[in-house]
């Protein structure tokens, strides 16, 4: 199973083998939402839900 690490505590958190970009998992030690931002190598986020206060960061998306 892939792991990433988490972006909250910096342990590897395991994530589904099937996921895509924009699913939320939850890091089992902190128990942060964190959302898939990249697939390879896979990254996370923390997930914030509706709040959009990243958008300005949004411009540097690299794929
Ligand atoms: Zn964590």
């Amino acid at each position: 199973m892939p792991t990433a690490v988490c972006p909250e505590c910096d342990e590897e958190v395991y994530v589904d083998a099937d996921s895509e970009q924009g699913d939320v998992v939850s890091c089992d030690e902190c128990g942060a939402d964190l959302e898939v931002v990249g697939l390879d190598p896979i990254e996370l986020d923390l997930y914030e839900g509706s709040n959009d206060l990243d958008d300005d960061l949004e411009e540097e998306e690299r794929f």
